[in-house]
């Protein structure tokens, strides 16, 4: 999940949030779980997954409360914040013209060579917080005019988000949620956000499980990864946007162009074409940057061409994919006039 750090501010003047018919209905999907206990009860199951964790699909099973011995994600029983505020560099479904409240999670359950936050993800810096702080969080967030909650990398922090989440609808949270992550996700773990998330917004980085294995140390990565994306669909659907063109509910998917063909686009197009919907709203994202241990690898070691990306573009279209985010029609014309 790519981020644009030097978009992301904090203390924003807040000002009255425009209103429409469309969001002034719009109810998120986990305030009915709460309302009838099923939220806390959620909270309290995934609480018990810690203690054996399969909350992601490295399936540690390590009780995270007592160790971090062999954890990859090397969080335990608290989530770690890296920063938080509304973040103006996102789709513009998701960022409007208030921000997408994004709240960074440190740490990863993924092991990119090649990862674009890799002082986040592979150092882990940020400072933890407990459920309450984290619901502050998001109800600051949504005090900032926020058009959602926004969780980057929250894959291996489900049990903390859901027992933070109940807090903070019960202290009023309405805001959307979006589930921004790697796509290396358990079904375990999807099962418990099951009327929780609105919008899912999994990467989907590799089409073939050797590159998956050789870059990100995740050799069933394609096979978790559709997997996933194919739940995510079926609890969401294709996404919905307000009148305003505002994320609403349902299936966002990014995908990383690589060089060399390493990402593996034509796989992963044709998978959502024809497994899931030729009406998957998709990023096909250009800002490859070759960081952290890329350089260990000659063909990782460079951004990628604007052939290699006018090439992710086409195919995507060829195989019928219409609602392809606007940066890439907008990359398609400045490079391609
Ligand atoms: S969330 Fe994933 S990486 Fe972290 S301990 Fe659980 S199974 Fe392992």
């Amino acid at each position: 999940m790519p981020i644009h750090r030097e978009a992301l501010y904090f203390g924003v003047k807040i000002s009255p949030v425009p209103r429409t018919g469309a969001r002034d209905r719009f109810e998120p999907a986990y305030l009915r779980l709460h309302h009838s206990g099923e939220l806390a009860e959620r909270a309290r199951i995934a609480d018990q997954h810690l203690e054996d964790c399969d909350l992601c699909a490295r399936y540690c099973r390590v009780n995270r409360k007592q160790t971090l011995a062999g954890v990859v994600c090397r969080t335990g029983e608290l989530a770690v914040v890296n920063s938080w505020g509304p973040h103006h560099g996102e789709e513009d479904c998701l960022r409007g013209w208030r921000g997408s409240g994004t709240v960074f999670f440190s740490w990863c359950n993924m092991r990119c060579v090649f990862c674009q936050n890799w002082e986040i993800s592979w150092k882990g810096r940020g400072e933890e917080v407990a459920a309450t702080e984290l619901a502050d969080i998001m109800l600051n967030l949504q005090a900032m005019g926020c058009h959602n909650i926004n969780f980057v990398s929250p894959s291996h922090v489900v049990a903390q988000i859901l027992a933070a989440l109940d807090i903070a609808a019960r202290r009023g949270l309405r805001l959307p949620l979006v589930y921004n992550s790697g796509g290396y996700d358990s079904p375990e773990a999807l099962a418990l956000l099951d009327g929780v998330i609105d919008i899912y917004m999994p990467d989907m980085k590799y089409g073939a499980a050797n590159l998956a294995k050789k870059y990100s140390h995740t050799p069933d990565y394609v096979q978790v990864n559709q997997a996933a994306v194919r739940e995510m669909h079926r609890q969401v659907g294709d996404l919905k946007l307000t009148a305003d063109n505002i994320a609403q509910r349902g299936l966002l998917v990014r995908h990383l162009v690589l060089p060399n063909g390493i990402a593996g686009t034509e796989a992963v197009v044709r998978f959502l074409a024809e497994e899931i919907s030729r009406e998957t709203y998709v990023n096909i994202m250009d800002q490859y940057r070759p960081n952290y241990r890329a350089s260990e690898y000659s063909e990782l070691d460079r951004m990628i061409t604007d052939e290699e990306y006018r090439a992710a573009v086409e195919v995507a279209r060829s195989y019928g994919l219409k609602r392809l985010d606007r940066r890439c029609s907008e990359s398609w014309v400045v490079r391609w006039p």
